[in-house]
């Protein structure tokens, strides 16, 4: 599937993350900035107060010169901040107002005047308060001037102005400063932040790649790694495990298709083989009853192989929940050898079943009947005349358990772990002889799964095979 850009998950996350690492980068320029502004104000604040100390205490006070004076000289003396100096005097008395005001020649009449109610304040006003005022506008300056109320006695109030022109400027250059490095910032951060977030989902990419290269034909493929210990390396994990467990059950189901075909082809070899024989020349009746048998034993074989197959395929399908019953499987063991008496009998098989408790699971009773039936009938078809077979069913309090028991020809050891496989038979020109496929004990191993049982099976060759059957009980 091809992703659109915008939709990928590296766009998403750098888009988050430029948008995350842009909310902090102004908020930290306005923090900057407030911090900066506030000592600007801090430091102009106390040239302000420098000033009016010089006019006040070095000119007026001590030398005791004019007002007009003492304000020239401060003015000199700080002509770097372009100060503006006046003293305003107010009336005393209830009625105050302001009487006369003693102003530098820099300032023309009618400008710098704060209202009356300030210059009140100011002369009451004590050491912890003087006054501070930002003038936004004012004919004096096109900028916003920065005031001092120094209140001298009595009835004088010393004020000094400084245009804020500089400050503005500072902070203007500030801002400047701040908005190109944040634009530096976010651009190199959303560059590397792109190449980061896309480096860290690259194998997520080469999992899509991979997955798309895989069919039912090649699934050998692989993702590597690259012996990561992240998610993505757990990702790539998991996706390599489940294609491994896919190949394998393709292979399996491939090697059972093929196992089937052969083994319905090989019957049907033999009937077209014997037949063609047959149809040569003329024969005689005991000729053609011979063959006819043998045709019809074939046919049986197939039929046999077909209805296993069948069954395989119906219980594979089958839904667990569902099917369950109170089954007596002491009641179905003994139909199931009472059904094989005869040809056990036939056999000169003796089969032993007194010891059978009874035993009540929740089972498929269809199921355990063919369970029993195919251990059974192996039992008798691997044995040999004059052998015998013994049969028990015991019960404990959270299990019960089924033995089946013959002196037969056993199982070799290196075949033990094998003959649950499907198609798997130990000799098979005896078990051709005897009508198997090696399905029997496939199913037999599938009914047990389905009931949770445990399924043993003891085996020595010459002395006889054990299958034992532990059935959990609730
Ligand atoms: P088959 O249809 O060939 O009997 P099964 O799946 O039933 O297939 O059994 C697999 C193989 O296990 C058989 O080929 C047989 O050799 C061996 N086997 C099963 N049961 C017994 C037994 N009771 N005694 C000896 N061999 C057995």
């Amino acid at each position: 599937m091809k992703i659109k850009r915008f939709r990928s998950l590296a766009f998403k996350l750098t888009v988050w993350y430029i948008v995350i690492l842009g909310a902090i980068v102004i908020l930290a320029g306005l923090f900057l900035h407030q911090g900066f502004k506030e000592g600007l104000m801090n430091d102009l604040d106390e040239a302000l107060v420098t000033i009016t100390d010089e006019a006040h205490e070095k000119w007026w006070r001590s030398r005791g010169v004019t007002w007009e004076e003492a304000i020239e000289k401060a003015e000199e003396r700080y002509a770097s901040y372009e100060p503006f100096i006046q003293v305003v005097e107010i009336s005393e008395g209830d009625n105050k107002k302001v009487e006369k005001v003693i102003r530098s020649e820099r300032i023309p009449e009618g400008v710098f005047m704060l209202e009356t109610r300030t210059y009140i304040r100011a002369d009451r006003s004590d050491i912890d308060s003087y006054i501070f005022r930002t003038i936004e506008e004012d004919r004096l300056s096109s900028y916003p001037l920065r005031v001092f109320l120094f209140p001298v006695r009595g009835p004088l109030i010393l004020q000094v102005g400084v245009s804020l022109e500089a400050t503005v400027a500072d902070l203007n250059r500030l801002l400047i400063y701040m908005i190109l490095t944040g634009l530096i910032i976010m651009l190199l951060a959303s560059v590397g932040g792109s190449i980061i977030i896309n480096r860290a989902l690259h194998p997520v990419k080469s999992v899509v790649k991979t997955a798309e290269d895989i069919t039912a034909e090649d699934l050998s493929l692989r993702i590597d790694s690259k012996n990561r210990k992240d998610e993505i390396g757990a990702l790539v994990e998991t996706f390599n495990n489940m294609i491994a467990r896919l190949e394998k059950s393709i292979k399996k189901i491939r090697q059972f298709s093929g196992d089937v075909s052969h083994e319905l082809r090989t019957p049907l070899t033999i009937i077209r083989g014997e037949i063609e024989v047959l149809l040569r020349k003329d024969r005689p009746k005991e000729e053609y009853l011979k063959t006819l048998n043998s045709v019809l034993e074939e046919s049986h074989r197939m039929e046999k192989l077909i209805d296993d197959l069948l069954f395989l395929s119906r219980v594979e399908a089958m839904d667990r929940s569902k099917g369950t019953e109170i089954v007596d499987l002491d009641v179905v063991l003994n139909a199931v050898i009472k059904f094989r008496s005869s040809p056990a009998s036939n056999k000169k098989i003796s089969i032993d079943a007194k010891n059978i408790k009874s035993v009540r699971l929740k089972g498929n009773r269809e199921l355990l009947e063919r369970m029993t039936a195919n251990i059974l009938d192996n039992a008798i078809r691997y044995s040999n005349p004059g052998d015998h077979i013994e049969i028990e069913l015991e019960k404990d309090k959270n299990m019960a358990r089924l033995q089946i028991r013959d002196s037969g020809i056993g199982i070799p050891e290196k075949s033990l772990p094998l003959i649950f496989d499907r198609f798997y038979v130990v000799d098979p020109s005896r078990s051709t002889e005897t009508g198997g496929a090696g399905l029997g004990l496939s199913i037999v191993k599938w009914i047990a799964e389905y009931h949770n049982a445990e399924i043993t099976v003891d085996s020595k060759v010459d002395h006889g095979t054990n299958f034992i059957v532990t059935f959990p009980l609730d």
